[in-house]
């Protein structure tokens, strides 16, 4: 009786939370860089270059789509020339089918290869139906590319595997503020997709590398406010004390269950990760 109490308040809270899900709106960066928030899927954003828009990640369903459409027409009639995903998730990718065929779909290579990898259960990816073909990545890049929407210039970067093995930078000079989608969790354990070849050790490394190579200040990402880059330097520590820790319990002779044990139970998925990493480099 008490678990059924349970799953009856657990799909109203679900339903209560969905229906009231806060409609899409873009909060100022620049006058011509906006956080695109709220609607369905993750945080993403909007350019607005000379001669035309570029989107960063799509939002994940249709009415957050024309919500995110609607925004952009407020402040500019510019059209929609690009829209980049930053790596391959169903939050940041699934409503890309939404925008209209004619605008230009750009990820990283590996990003696009993610578009067609079967789903964490081993089900075969919605993104192999052909009607879906329009949507997929048709302009993609290995390390690094620049877009120029007249005289501005936007830096996508690759650094490398980490939270999945496609996810990229997009770099605004002018605002010294970089677009990192889903490499930086602050107020929940990071996600680490195993089942995509992401990696956490290489997630430190790519991490490392942005930190090193572009003069970034302000960090937007998909789950998270706005960072620094003492927000990013803290986020490696934590991951390293983590990887430390799980290291010299595997050496004290410890199982994955017993060593889970020793973390909060939300780490438990990125505990695994860790300790496979280490077991089977
Ligand atoms: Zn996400």
């Amino acid at each position: 009786m008490k678990k059924r109490c349970i799953f009856i308040l657990f799909f109203l809270l679900l339903f209560v939370s969905y229906s009231f899900a806060q409609d899409v709106n873009l909060r100022r960066i620049s006058d011509r860089l906006y956080e695109i928030l709220g609607g369905r899927g993750a945080n993403g954003g909007a350019y607005i270059g000379d001669n035309g828009v570029l989107i960063i990640d799509a939002k994940q369903d249709e009415k957050s789509v024309e919500q995110v459409i609607e925004e952009i027409k407020k402040i500019t009639d510019k059209p929609i020339k690009y829209l980049v995903s930053t790596h391959s998730d169903g939050d940041h990718i699934s409503g890309n089918r939404y925008f209209p065929e004619t605008v230009t779909f750009v990820a990283s290579e590996n990003c696009r290869k993610e578009f067609f990898h079967p789903g964490r259960s081993g089900a075969p990816s919605e993104w192999n139906k052909p009607e879906l073909a329009p949507f997929v990545p048709s302009l993609t890049f290995r390390d690094k590319m620049d877009v120029y929407l007249g005289s501005k210039k936007i830096e996508f970067w690759y650094f490398g595997v980490g939270h999945t093995t496609g996810d990229i930078v997009i770099y605004f000079p002018e605002e010294k503020t970089a677009f990192i989608g889903d490499q930086i969790f602050l107020t929940r354990v990071q996600l680490i997709h195993s089942y995509k070849g992401g990696n956490s050790f290489e997630h430190v490394k790519t991490l490392t590398k942005m930190l090193e190579t572009i003069d970034a200040e302000n960090f937007c990402s998909g789950h998270s406010e706005i960072t620094d880059r003492e927000g990013i330097r803290n986020h490696i520590a934590q991951m390293k004390n983590r990887q430390g820790k799980v290291k010299d319990l595997i050496g004290e002779g410890r199982n994955l269950e017993e060593i889970q044990s020793e973390f909060e139970e939300n780490e438990a998925r990125l505990i695994e990760s860790i300790y496979n990493e280490i077991k089977s480099p």
